[in-house]
């Protein structure tokens, strides 16, 4: 049974987290452990160095990026990945647009421990690039392309990893990097609730509240139910 379920699966609470081994410390799911260092080695029997940009994120660090994107001290991205002005944009479609990249705080994946943003090191061009997560980096002709195409052939018998951001369902944009721990993911998934949402949000410092509690539904089914589900889940 998970313990304080509401605080575990919005960031504020999570006792099972180790540092992974493919990362300069950042925490993930202990139950996990094992089976990343076995996807890592059969990615690195093909040549590429998994790498953890981002693994655990709690609730106040998710709160500050998106408290930051409405305040305009981050970008806030379009489709592409390039900067967009939102000076004459509704509160409605400034949040929407926040949504396609950044999560609701609190509604992140990324609180669970069990999703991280992967990246292969030694495909970086150099030791000046800054790697940025963008759709480019991505793209079979980016830099990480070949990392990915050779991770979606092993995720083909590999169930254990999935990418919940695979393709573009109206919700999050597509984000290649981003994996999921499927066994573990998919059931906390199905635990988090539109009371969970609501509870989170009402309790949250959230900027453009008002626009999320207005549209609740809306907002739960297109960026926290709509992802592409592992293959255990199909
Ligand atoms: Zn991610």
């Amino acid at each position: 049974m998970l313990k304080k379920t509401y605080e575990y699966l919005t960031g504020r609470y999570h006792p099972d987290l180790v540092p992974c081994q493919q990362s300069e410390m950042k925490l993930i799911h202990h139950e996990m452990v094992d089976h990343l260092n076995e996807l890592a080695k059969s990615l690195s029997d093909s040549g590429f160095d998994l790498f953890i940009l981002s693994g655990y994120r709690n609730h106040l660090d998710q709160l500050r990026i998106w408290n930051e994107k409405v305040e305009g001290q981050r970008p806030i991205l379009d489709d592409e990945g390039n900067a967009i002005d939102i000076k004459l944009m509704s509160d409605e479609d400034i949040v929407k647009n926040i949504c396609r990249w950044s999560a609701i705080p609190g509604a992140s994946r990324h609180h669970w421990g069990t999703d991280v943003d992967i990246i292969c090191k030694n495909s970086i061009p150099s030791e000046d690039y800054k790697v940025q997560l963008t759709p480019a980096e991505v793209h079979s002709n980016g830099i990480f392309g070949a990392f990915h195409q050779k991770l979606d052939e092993i995720l083909e018998s590999n169930l254990n990893f999935h990418r919940p951001y695979k393709e573009d369902l109206g919700g999050v944009s597509p984000e290649r990097w981003h994996l999921s721990y499927s066994p573990i993911s998919s059931d906390l998934l199905s635990k988090y609730t539109i009371e969970i949402f609501e509870k989170n949000i009402i309790e949250t410092d959230i900027h453009l509240k008002e626009v999320l509690l207005h549209d609740l539904e809306h907002f739960y089914e297109t960026y926290v139910l709509n992802v592409s589900p592992g293959a255990q889940n199909t």
